[in-house]
């Protein structure tokens, strides 16, 4: 499991630009490997062969200057149980601020490391006035610009050193991990305790190394997954947007655990927005994903194509991502729900399967055949050859004269080509183009 870095501070002083530049090589990798979802608040960064998530909290803020106070004591509390690092940012701009002390108060006396970084130091003279952010009490303080960059280099050394070590080859680490993610009521405790109960299932609880995490091992048909906790809000947060924060946070959390999302619904309420992100969240970090639609007793008068209408209504909100399987349980009388595991696997297995060279070659020449690709500047596209270059999660690698002339549509055309010739049903597929 990846280490997290919270980013906090007041609102202004560059902790979005902190942010883009600490993810910024890591994002123009992802987006050129992938080409969909972006998303402001979290990043993967890499430095000296650590790779870690970094949260922009001041993402979530509300408008309200009055509620601002509050929203930032409170993110800076989440900051601390969420993640493993903080970085502090301060303005040099505006000198020491009343917010700032309380905000390096409260973080002085917990125990999750903390850096003091002093932003907007753009310049020698400017380097020099960040010292006066001695005064909060921190051992060292990190002027930077994250305009032109300057000091990052030295600040990521330190968050690096400070990270905790990947973790060892615990036992719950072993296995496949399954997440239950979805809106609050769907259904996600039933459906743990519902599996508990079931006589094919055994589970047991192994208290996880984060604090407060519990995960559990589950034995089923003869093969052990961990399902990962995704507990509740322990806190209440008292500004709204933090609630959402929160809930955001956590639900994230567990999808960068999972190997395999397994997004919950209420049949009787729909699919909305935040399912889209959670499903947006677990493609951008190449999870296998299905979609469960829970409390399927309390649909009345189901007849047989029910459930053929619910696929396509949802697969219509999320045109893009039709790969993903959609079945229907109740956590409540216990319906189908070892389908839920029995799906699970089978995406699992998805995952992890490479097609052979050879294979996707002569797929190649064939939908190549089939569509030819377009002229652009009077030279032919071309692509000469193909492989799979990794597979859990899988990735394909084309190699092609000018690859970035392809057309978006030539992209998405084998992306579904891919998936009727070789299934990988439930899993995103990642597709590099590249020149020879
Ligand atoms: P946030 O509200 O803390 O996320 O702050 P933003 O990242 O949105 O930055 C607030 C303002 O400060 C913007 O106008 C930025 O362009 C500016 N800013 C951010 N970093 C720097 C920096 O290193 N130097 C200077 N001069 N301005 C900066
Ligand atoms: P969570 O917040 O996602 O963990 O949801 P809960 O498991 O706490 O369930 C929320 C409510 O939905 C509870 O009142 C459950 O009894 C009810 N519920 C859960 N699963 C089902 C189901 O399959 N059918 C029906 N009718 N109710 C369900």
């Amino acid at each position: 499991m990846q280490p997290t870095v919270s980013i906090v501070g007041r609102p202004n002083v560059g902790k979005s630009t902190l942010f883009n530049r600490l993810i910024g090589e890591r994002k123009a990798i992802v987006h050129d490997e992938y080409g969909v979802t972006r998303d402001r608040h979290y990043g993967e960064s890499f430095w000296n062969g650590r790779n870690f998530t970094v949260i922009d909290t001041g993402g979530y803020l509300p408008d309200d200057p009055d509620v601002i106070t509050s929203g930032v004591r409170e993110q800076v509390h989440i900051a601390i149980d969420e993640s493993d690092l903080i970085l502090f940012v301060v303005d040099t701009e505006s000198g020491v601020n009343s917010l700032d002390k309380a905000v390096a108060e409260i973080l002085r006396k917990q125990d999750k490391p903390v850096l003091c970084v002093v932003n907007k130091a753009d310049n020698e003279e400017k380097v020099h006035q960040a010292y006066e952010f001695y005064e909060l009490g921190f051992d060292t303080i990190y002027p930077v610009s994250s305009i032109s960059g300057s000091g990052t280099g030295d600040l990521l050394d330190r968050v690096v050193e400070l990270l905790p070590d990947d973790t060892e080859e615990e036992e719950e680490h072993k296995y496949p991990r399954i997440a239950f993610v979805g809106r609050p009521n769907v259904g996600k405790s039933s459906l743990m305790n519902a599996l508990l109960k079931s006589d094919r299932c055994i589970v047991t609880d192994v208290p996880g190394t984060t604090r407060d995490s519990i995960n559990s091992l589950l034995e089923y048909k003869g093969n052990t997954y961990t399902l990962v906790d995704t507990a509740g809000l322990r806190k209440k947060a008292k500004v709204k947007e933090n609630i959402e924060f929160y809930s955001t946070v956590r639900t994230d959390k567990s999808i960068r655990e999972a190997d395999v999302v397994v997004l919950l619904l209420d049949a009787m309420q729909g699919f909305d927005e935040q399912d889209k992100r959670i499903l947006r969240e677990a493609e951008k970090f190449n999870k296998g994903i299905l979609i469960a639609l829970n409390k399927w007793d309390s649909v009345p008068e189901k007849d047989t194509n029910l459930l053929k209408e619910f696929q396509e209504y949802i697969h219509g909100k999320v045109a893009t991502m039709n790969y993903v399987p959609i079945i229907s349980i109740s956590a409540l009388t216990g319906q189908r729900i070892e389908r839920v595991l029995d799906v699970a696997d089978q995406v699992l297995e998805q995952r992890k399967k490479k097609i052979s060279t050879p294979a996707l070659n002569s797929f190649v020449e064939k939908i190549l055949k089939d569509r030819p690709l377009p002229v652009k500047r009077g030279k032919k596209l071309k692509i000469q050859y193909a492989v799979q270059v990794k597979s859990n999660p899988p990735v394909f690698k084309f190699f092609m004269n000018n690859p970035e002339e392809l057309p978006p549509n030539y992209r998405r055309f084998i992306e579904n080509k891919i998936r009727e010739e070789f299934s990988f049903e439930g899993v995103p597929i990642t597709m590099v183009f590249r020149q020879k």
